[in-house]
């Protein structure tokens, strides 16, 4: 099975693509202006820092970049789309031939380029009596489009591609997936010669079941004789099955022109300038080998976030990895949302503990009650005179039991007994190695 995806996402900029209508809006069509409502006389201008997140996303599938650029109008007519072409780039995308490395299998990236969105149309009312809305506040908000080869081959890592593009993207240029429905993908899938084109599902469950269907459904095909006939189909979200499209429409129906009033565009010194840094999945892979922990231990930690990962870094210069592991990925995890803020002040302080566990000075019940009692989830007793208290207890219980020390004489594993009292009655807020050496000191005095 091959699997090919081309990716829709919106770049987080503050205005539209080709106007300085803001992205964000409250009411529908309050944030529209000429331009993205296509009035004759309106023109375009290209959004700098739209064309600069693009580049961003091309340089990080380590795409070839082009050198010059410019913009088509991409022509159908549909109500979405007021001025009856979509700017998008046709000829010239920023950068064609990358590749972005999935769980170790090279996945082959065609090309990137951005377009405007079109506007949103809302259908309302019951079946048979609905009505359309248009809300054209979507229309010209900026979108990048990442084509890849059909290196994929099943859904289910079809979805995982799509998961760790985005959690990459988030991080690099602030690509926020609030709302999975908002990734909108047309999926190419071929079970034997033919490929089908699944065109415009919203959200990764849907592609992953369209997917699925699809994949049954020419299987099923294949099984029974039949060929497969190259088509584009739609997905129907309510009865979960793919249907052919009502219309055909391939690239040159499309009737491509170069946008007359955008010109073209200089891009290779700029894309050259962007610096990009390490992101959560290069991060894991680093920290895997270089702490030589497991890679899916390295995901969880940049996946809860990067300052864990910081935080884990930091750690792993003063303890051994696998008690920074046990730590952060433990209690420390389970609480992020606690120990996060107060990271900036407490940073220091919760290292220092976790090296005073590793370093046996303090055991894992003590060092745990340390890390709660610094977000407010434990009580910590505060007493200096621990090391006496110890002390007080082992002497109290010798008292009473003068015949643990008559057979210490001749069997020092009697001394067990002591420890184990000791352990439960201080609850852990001493490590074994402090008890054990307090008791057979004090013992040692009696003997
Ligand atoms: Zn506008």
């Amino acid at each position: 099975m091959k699997i090919g995806l081309e990716i829709h996402l919106q770049l987080p900029t503050k205005s539209k693509l080709f106007c300085s209508c803001p992205t964000t809006a409250d009411q529908p069509n309050s944030s529209v202006c000429p331009t993205c409502l296509g009035f004759p006389g309106s023109r375009p201008s290209l959004n700098r820092k739209a064309l600069e997140y693009g580049l961003m996303v091309a340089r990080f599938l380590d795409c070839h970049m082009n050198q010059k650029i410019w913009f088509s109008r991409k022509t159908y007519f549909y109500p979405d789309l007021p001025k009856h072409f979509q700017i998008t780039q046709y000829e010239s995308p920023l950068g064609v031939d990358g590749h972005y490395d999935l769980n170790g299998k090279r996945i082959g990236i065609w090309r990137v380029h951005i377009e405007e969105d079109p506007g949103r149309i809302r259908r309302v009312g019951r079946s048979g009596e609905e009505v359309s809305l248009i809300d054209y506040n979507r229309s010209g908000i900026p979108l990048v489009e990442i084509v890849t080869a059909p290196d994929m081959s099943s859904p289910a890592e079809a979805r995982e591609f799509i998961n760790q593009l985005t959690t990459e993207l988030r991080y690099l240029v602030g690509i926020s997936v609030q709302d999975e429905q908002s990734i909108r993908v047309d999926c190419n899938i071929s079970v034997g010669e033919e490929r089908v084109e699944v065109k415009n599902v919203s959200g990764l469950r849907n592609m992953e079941k369209a997917l699925s269907y699809e994949a049954t459904r020419q299987a099923k095909m294949l099984e029974a004789g039949k060929k497969i006939v190259r088509e584009t189909r739609r997905y129907d979200e309510e009865r979960k099955v793919t249907l052919p499209a009502r219309e055909k429409e391939f690239e040159e129906d499309y009737g491509y022109i170069g946008e007359p009033d955008l010109g073209e565009y200089e891009i290779g010194a700029m894309a050259a300038a962007i610096k990009l840094p390490e992101t959560p999945f290069m991060r894991a892979e680093r920290l895997a080998k270089q702490c030589s922990i497991p890679e899916a231990t390295a995901k969880q930690l940049v996946l809860t976030s990067m300052n864990l990962a910081d935080l884990f870094e930091e750690t792993c210069s003063k303890v051994p990895p696998e008690k920074a592991v046990q730590w952060l990925l433990g209690p420390i995890n389970s609480n992020w949302s606690k120990f996060e803020p107060i990271l900036g002040e407490k940073k220091g302080e919760i290292i220092d503990v976790i090296k005073a566990d590793s370093d046996g000075r303090i055991n894992d019940n003590e060092a745990k009650m340390r890390l709660l009692a610094m977000v407010g989830m434990a009580e910590v007793s505060t007493s200096d005179e621990g090391g006496r208290d110890i002390e007080v207890l082992v002497n109290q219980f010798l008292d009473k039991h003068p015949e643990v020390v008559k057979d210490y004489r001749t069997n020092p594993k009697a001394a067990n007994s002591v420890i184990g009292h000791l352990m439960k009655e201080t609850k852990g807020r001493h490590s074994s190695k402090e008890i054990v050496e307090c008791v057979n000191r004090e013992i040692e005095k009696r003997v």
